[in-house]
Formats: C-alpha cells, sequence, structure tokens
C-alpha cells in the first residue's frame, strides 16, 4: 500500500533581502516556502559607498533578481508588502504589487523585513526596472556634483565619503562626524584606520560639531552645525543611521520601545510559538547585528527542531565590537575589520575571483543564474 506523504509545513518568509533569500534557501527542502517581499530582486542594504561611485560594480554584485538564485527554486515568492498578522489564525494580510490582496497561512513564520535607513533602503513596492531607474538616479546625483557633504560619521557615512573621493579626487568631499573620531562601535583600531585613510585621501572631516536642523529631504544647499559654523554643497547624503524598523504590520506586544521585533537569543520572537525574526529588524543586541555573523544558521536550525517537536537549543551570540568590510573592495583589496581590532587584507583578485564568485555567490547564497 503507498503511504500519503506527510505535507510539508509552511514557513512563510516577510523580505526578502540579504537574511530572508539565506533563510529561504537553506529551508526550502524540506518546507514549503512562500518568499514575500517588496522588491522583485534582493537589493543588498551593504556598501552604499560603492554603489554611489561605482553603480555597474556594485549591480553585478548588490541588486539580484530573486529568481536568479538557484537555492530558491520551488520557493513561491510573492511580490507585495505584508500590512497585517494575525497570530491567533497563523495568517499574514499581503497587498500585492497589482493592487489585490492575498491572505497566507502559515506554520512557521519568519520576519526578515529589515529596516529603512535614508534613501537607500525602503519598504516601497518596486519592480525590477523601478528599483534600476532609482539606483542610477541616485548615483547621477553625485556624479553631477562637485561638492558633497556626507552628514554622519558611522559605517555608511565613511563608506559613501571614501568611495565618492577616490573614485573622483577633484571633487570636494567633507564628512561631518559629531565626536572625535568616525565609526563608533567598531574597535579603536578600526576607527584609527579610517580618520587616516580619510585624511589621505584628502576627504575634510568636519568633527566634533553636530549638525543641527536635520531634513534629510534636503539634497543641496547650506548645513548648519551647533557651533554656529555652516558648509554648503552641490549634494548633501544624510547617513545619520536614522533607521526605522519595518514592523507597521505587527502586533505591539511583539515590538520593544523603538519598533524593533523582541527576539529571544534562539531567534524566536518573544511570547510566540511559531514565529522567528533575524536581521536589522530583530532586536537581539544592541548592534540588532544577526544579519551577520551567520545567525540564519541558527534560525535554521532551531526551525528544523521546533518542527519535529523539540525546543530551540542553539543561540546566537553577537560579537562584542561590529567587524566585516567597512568600505569595500579598493584598488588596494579588501580590508576586513575583526571584533577584536584586527584587520586582513584580501586582494582584488582574490575578491574579484574566489570571495564574490566562489564564497559569496556559490557557497553563501549557494548560486546564482546569470541574467537572461
Ligand atoms: C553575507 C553578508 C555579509 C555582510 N557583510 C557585512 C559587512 O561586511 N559589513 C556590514 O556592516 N554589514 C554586513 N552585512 C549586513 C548588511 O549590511 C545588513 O545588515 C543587511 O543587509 C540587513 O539584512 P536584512 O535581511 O535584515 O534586511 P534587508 O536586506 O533590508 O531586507 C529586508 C527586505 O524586506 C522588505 N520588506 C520591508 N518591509 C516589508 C513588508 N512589510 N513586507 C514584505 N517585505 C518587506 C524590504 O524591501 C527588503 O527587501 C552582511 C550581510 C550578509 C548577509
Amino acid at each position: 500500500m503507498n503511504k500519503k506523504p506527510t505535507p510539508r509545513p509552511t514557513v512563510v518568509i516577510l523580505g526578502m533581502g540579504d537574511t530572508g533569500v539565506l533563510v529561504a534557501s537553506r529551508l526550502n527542502k524540506r518546507f514549503r516556502v512562500i518568499g514575500v517581499s517588496t522588491k522583485t530582486n534582493l537589493v543588498s542594504g551593504q556598501e552604499l559607498g560603492k554603489r554611489l561611485a561605482d553603480l555597474p560594480w556594485w549591480q553585478t554584485n548588490y541588486n539580484t533578481p530573486l529568481r536568479q538564485f538557484k537555492a530558491l527554486a520551488g520557493v513561491t515568492l510573492v511580490h507585495g508588502k505584508a500590512e497585517h498578522l494575525d497570530i491567533s489564525t497563523n495568517s499574514v494580510r499581503i497587498a500585492l504589487s497589482n493592487g489585490e490582496t492575498e491572505s497566507i497561512d502559515y506554520d512557521y513564520l519568519v520576519i526578515a523585513s529589515g529596516t529603512s535607513n535614508g534613501f537607500w533602503r525602503t519598504d516601497t513596492v518596486q519592480s525590477a526596472s523601478e528599483i534600476a531607474a532609482d539606483l542610477s538616479h541616485q548615483a547621477q546625483r553625485v556624479k553631477a556634483a562637485s561638492s558633497i557633504t556626507v552628514v554622519g560619521g558611522g559605517p555608511t557615512g565613511v563608506s559613501v565619503a571614501l568611495n565618492i573621493k577616490r573614485a573622483d579626487p577633484s571633487k570636494k568631499v567633507s564628512l561631518c562626524v559629531s565626536g572625535t573620531l568616525p565609526l563608533p562601535g567598531y574597535h579603536s583600531n578600526a576607527r584609527a584606520f579610517y580618520q587616516q585613510a580619510l585624511s589621505d585621501a584628502g576627504v575634510d572631516l568636519l568633527c566634533q560639531d553636530r549638525v543641527v536642523a536635520v531634513d534629510e529631504k534636503q539634497l543641496s544647499g547650506s548645513v548648519k552645525f551647533a557651533s554656529g559654523a555652516s558648509i554648503s554643497s552641490d549634494a548633501i547624503i544624510w547617513t545619520i543611521g536614522n533607521r526605522k524598523a519595518h514592523t507597521d504590520f505587527l502586533p505591539e506586544h511583539l515590538l520593544d520601545e523603538d519598533r524593533f521585533v523582541k527576539t529571544l537569543p534562539t531567534l524566536e520572537v518573544q511570547g510566540t510559538e511559531n514565529i522567528f525574526a533575524i536581521g536589522d529588524v530583530a532586536s537581539t543586541d544592541p548592534e540588532r547585528s544577526s544579519a551577520r555573523n551567520w545567525a540564519y544558521g541558527v534560525l535554521v536550525h532551531n526551525l528544523r527542531r521546533k518542527a519535529k517537536g523539540k525546543p530551540a537549543n542553539k543561540a546566537y551570540v553577537p560579537p562584542a565590537n561590529r567587524w566585516g568590510s567597512i568600505v569595500g573592495p579598493q584598488e588596494n583589496g579588501l580590508t576586513l575589520h575583526q571584533a577584536d581590532g584586527k584587520r586582513i587584507r584580501l586582494s582584488k583578485r582574490l575578491v574579484d575571483t574566489v570571495l564574490l564568485p566562489m564564497i559569496v555567490r556559490r557557497f553563501i547564497y549557494r548560486g546564482v543564474k546569470p541574467d537572461h
């Protein structure tokens, strides 16, 4: 007698960015996976500096149509925006890109909807051509400007200022840092390293003075400092870390006071049985660092255990300091900063022939098909 196959449990992933894609690609075989996303592509939040200064290079590595990921074969992709989660019925309502509404039931839910963070990361529903038009418009704005003020000295501000200046040294680039050194949260060695690199490249570092009257919609003209000084430029780029979690569709009791998802070290959402959260939206630690540090492996392991009726038993342990690349690959290679302050430099050749195609695209993302 033929045994009836047991239906695979359904996992719905909300947000197919860096972490949603990784989780989907690991769960795809044992579960029925539905990936819901506002974008048809994985538009990475990484390397804004390279994106503005060298868009063709960035597009190859960081703007990938979801259908090109080999490991997503079999995943149902839904283009739309989650607008209401009902945990009593295990269902989520989606506003589809075609204007219709669909309710999707789940056995397990993964919230990976990320954050808005300035103009370069949004939760707007966009098609591939709308994404391309946006990227090109932003890069053109920088290309056309001869003077640029970058406000905010975190990793994005440093990456933007250094990459733009190195790509075109004739531009006047100023970086506004409210503290004494750029890169708060990074090891002091990394902070000193980039202070030197920025000044060697000719970026004007304006430290220890806060920009007042912050208006992220202001794209050019004058910015004023608390000291009374001001600076004027053809383009202003705000990289002030003004993150807004994409959580408006979630019940209030799942959110912390900053509206990020209350997430346990197991990456389960606090107070729920079958909901997980990962990435920039998940309040795992002050840096909300679970998009990095291999946290997707923890989530996949724990979700598989829960599906077998066992409790989650792996914990995500965030590193003490932020680590990784800050400015992306440069002419002299890629510098990776470790949490303990040490750094490793990979040659450009190694990055172009091994790191990006083999380690990132083949090993981490499990293969990317060429675009047709
Ligand atoms: C392999 C890897 C290497 C990394 N290396 C570094 C590094 O060296 N340095 C560093 O600083 N960071 C690094 N990062 C982290 C990275 O910069 C960000 O933290 C990461 O992009 C955040 O991923 P995310 O999935 O949380 O969010 P996102 O990638 O922003 O994805 C969220 C997605 O959800 C969509 N969405 C939003 N709202 C909804 C909704 N209501 N319904 C449906 N979809 C929605 C968004 O449009 C977006 O597509 C790395 C990440 C990875 C995976």
